[in-house]
């Protein structure tokens, strides 16, 4: 089925200047990046965007770093684009990434890795939805 996520190229990426790396990878799995947009996070939409992981310790470090430098929005779409996304980016971990990853080629740490991808497609319409207009995606 054709499904679109939600991905984010991160601080850590974006400050080694990779986003063209990375979205070659992204081209290449056969996810085809339908909307995109290089933006500052503020501390609000970091906040409400990892909103679930509030309890977590990480929360405050988690926050800062996605507002530390720009990221990168996009939309990706295609064959089972959810599932897909997640094995193209690899283990949150990268020393559990396996080979050939966005995060075993590129992510620094278990914090600083180098993207987000959305977990279901409930979660990747709420995500697109809380950084895209309809008609700034074009399928
Ligand atoms: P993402 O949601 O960013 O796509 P993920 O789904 O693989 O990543 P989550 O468990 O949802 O991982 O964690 C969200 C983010 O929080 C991770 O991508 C990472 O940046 C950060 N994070 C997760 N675990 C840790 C940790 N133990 N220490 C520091 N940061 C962490
Ligand atoms: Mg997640």
């Amino acid at each position: 089925m054709t499904e679109r996520t939600f991905s984010i190229i991160k601080p850590d990426a974006t400050r080694r200047n990779l986003t063209g790396k990375i979205n070659a990878v992204i081209e290449d799995a056969g996810l085809r990046i339908v909307a995109q947009r290089r933006i500052r996070m503020s501390k609000a939409q970091a906040e409400k965007f990892y909103e679930v992981h509030k309890e977590r310790p990480f929360y405050g470090e988690l926050v800062d770093f996605m507002t530390s430098a720009p990221v990168v929005v996009q939309v990706l779409e295609g064959p089972n684009a959810v599932a897909k996304y997640r094995e193209v980016m690899g283990a949150t971990n990268p020393a559990q990434a396996a080979d050939g990853t966005i995060r075993k080629l590129y992510a620094e740490s278990v914090g600083e890795n180098s993207v987000h991808g959305s977990d279901s497609l409930e979660n990747a319409g709420i995500e697109i939805a809380q950084f895209f207009k309809d008609d700034e995606i074009v399928g």
